[in-house]
């Protein structure tokens, strides 16, 4: 069987204005960079701003095993399906970070025959976004720092810092730092801390901004410390707003990339949706919209993480609809939900599927609660038997829910076809109700309680006493209104990534909160979520490597 590397490198791309020719853009409009990537232009949008939009589709899974379940690959197949059956359908991606490509997940362009490409760009440094977000951060910072250095007029107490610098790699030994160590002219001494890029505020204001005045504008909002006497700081505060802007003016623009069947896809932001809210660009989905009858578009991890945030934040926020939700479930992830190990999913285990469909269920029941039409795929891996499979159809159909096969990772677009068909019928008979899950006038706890209870099936919810001092302050300055976006790991529902499948009698314990005041949203952090993350053992670096022709191999 061909690695994902291979099936990407053996691709025939077509020239990226033939793919933007595909959906009306025109080669003035394109910003190129190289043969098989572009920017779109500002002058864009201007030209399609009033078109109707299109379908909103969204992706998302149930909880997953460390590799991830194929929300990507399902998304990129099924616009390759949508377009096998004459749609004009648009896929709407996040770009990868170097963290997980490194780490243990791989990369971010889905797999088999269902991938967009160049995956070897997109997966190592792409258009440099990110690189744009990474200079941007630490300018802040090294202003930030430099103050405090010439004189502090602003009175900033070196205690109460919250800006912290940014990398886009997984390095744990940069969570925790002091800097300005020396002589006198070396800064003032002060604990620092690292995030990572995808976990960054910057992140998560370009994801949200409209266009890049107000991109300038929420980089102007951004806390970055208080003074002595307790009060914010902003990157106003310190005249950094203009020079982030400048660095930031490209990063805003989202990129157009192909698949393997030529179809168009943006692919442009990308915060995480452990620690982040986990969708791609507000400007991306709604240059889709208009550039396309149906975007497709995915939420990062789990629909309690990142269709939650994509409902609650980024809909709420930009005014944005879903028409339908597709839900990816995998049989090796049901059965690590109902207790397999790791190295024991490939084996056909009906009782541990039985045991772990809860979680699918669950799923199924939470997204119901924005009033949303759902449809459950089954990403299907070659080690599935015919039992496991027909065991899933017939729990969605028991439930109402409606079902497809998807094999778009082995067959791509032709894969894809029922799932299309399924979307496509769902999408003209049913009717989409979005709502948000909470109302904004609810105080910060009552979001954060909502969330717990409904979404993740909480007990209650258990503050430290410094979130409780963090919530009031952050109420009392005036941003009790904004939506939350909870930090909480990947793999279960509760706060402990060790208890999988559905579940019950558990408190979600909320260490830590923020004000993200540029990005709009309140940061509460749960459980042990660490916004820097780290290595494992054996990363995927190490087999990574240039091969004697000059192609780069073990890259997935
Ligand atoms: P997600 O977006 O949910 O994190 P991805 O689509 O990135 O997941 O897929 C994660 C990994 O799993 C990729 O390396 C991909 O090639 C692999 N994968 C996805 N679907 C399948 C499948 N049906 N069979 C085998 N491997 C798959
Ligand atoms: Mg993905």
């Amino acid at each position: 069987m061909k690695t994902d590397i291979q099936i990407a490198q053996e691709a025939q791309m077509a020239h990226i204005k033939e793919v933007a020719a595909s959906i009306g853009i025109q080669e003035e409009d394109l910003e190129f960079y190289g043969k098989y990537k572009a920017k779109l232009s500002d002058e864009l949008w201007e030209k399609i701003k009033d078109k109707k939009d299109g379908k909103l589709v969204l992706v998302t899974a149930i909880n997953p095993t460390p590799a991830g379940e194929g929300k990507t690959t399902t998304t990129v197949g099924l616009g390759q399906a949508m377009a096998k059956l004459g749609k004009k359908a648009l896929i709407a991606l996040r770009e990868p970070s170097l963290g997980p490509c490194f780490g243990i997940k791989g990369g971010a362009a889905g797999g088999g025959y269902a991938q967009v490409v160049p995956m070897e760009d997109l997966n190592l440094h792409f258009t440099g976004d990110f690189h744009a977000i990474t200079s941007a951060n630490n300018l802040l910072a090294a202003l930030l720092d430099n103050h405090i250095q010439q004189g502090n007029e602003l009175g900033i107490d070196p205690r109460q810092v919250v800006w912290k610098r940014c990398l886009d790699m997984n390095d744990r030994s940069l969570r925790n730092i002091v800097v300005g160590l020396g002589k006198k002219t070396d800064g003032m001494v002060r604990e620092d801390h690292f995030v990572i890029t995808v976990a960054s505020e910057i992140m998560a204001i370009l994801c949200l901004a409209d266009d890049i005045f107000d991109l300038k504008k929420r980089l102007g909002k951004i806390i970055v410390a208080y003074n002595f006497k307790g009060e914010p700081v902003t990157a106003d505060d310190l005249h950094a707003t203009g020079a982030m802007t400048a660095l930031l003016k490209d990063a805003i623009k989202p990129n157009l990339i192909q698949t393997l069947e030529h179809t168009p896809a943006l692919v442009h932001g990308g915060p995480f949706a452990n620690i982040a809210h986990g969708c791609n660009s507000v400007r991306a989905t709604k240059m889709a919209l208009k550039l396309s009858d149906i975007t497709i578009t995915e939420a990062g991890f789990g629909a309690d993480l990142g269709a939650e945030k994509f409902m609650d934040i980024k809909c709420r926020k930009a005014g944005l609809s879903p028409d339908a939700v597709v839900l990816v479930a995998t049989v090796r992830a049901l059965k690590y939900n109902g207790g397999v190990a790791k190295d024991k999913l490939s084996e056909e285990n009906l009782e541990a599927l039985a045991k772990g469909i809860v979680n699918l269920e669950k799923h199924i029941e939470n997204i119901q609660k924005y009033d949303v039409p759902v449809i459950v795929t089954l990403n299907s891996f070659v080690t599935d038997t015919e039992a496991e499979n027909e065991f899933i159809r017939h729990f969605c159909e028991e439930r109402g829910c409606e079902f497809a096969l998807s094999e778009v990772w082995e067959k791509g677009g032709d894969g894809g076809v029922q799932l299309a068909e399924k979307v496509l019928d769902t999408l003209e008979k049913k009717e989409s109700h979005f709502h948000p899950l909470y109302k904004d006038e609810l105080s910060l706890k009552e979001k954060i309680e909502t969330i717990a209870k409904e979404i993740y099936g909480a007990r209650g919810v258990i503050y430290e006493p410094t979130a409780e001092k963090q919530l009031a302050k952050i109420e009392n300055m005036g941003f009790g209104e904004l939506p939350v976006c909870m930090a909480k790991n990947q793999y279960s529902l509760s706060d402990d990534a060790t208890k999988l499948g559905r579940p019950t009698d558990f408190d979600i314990h909320i260490r830590e909160v923020y004000v993200s005041a540029g990005a709009g949203f309140v940061v509460a952090l749960t459980g042990a979520i660490m916004t820097m993350p780290g290595l494992p053992k054996v990363p995927a670096a190490n087999g990574i490597d240039v091969s004697d022709e000059g192609n780069i191999t073990g890259l997935f």
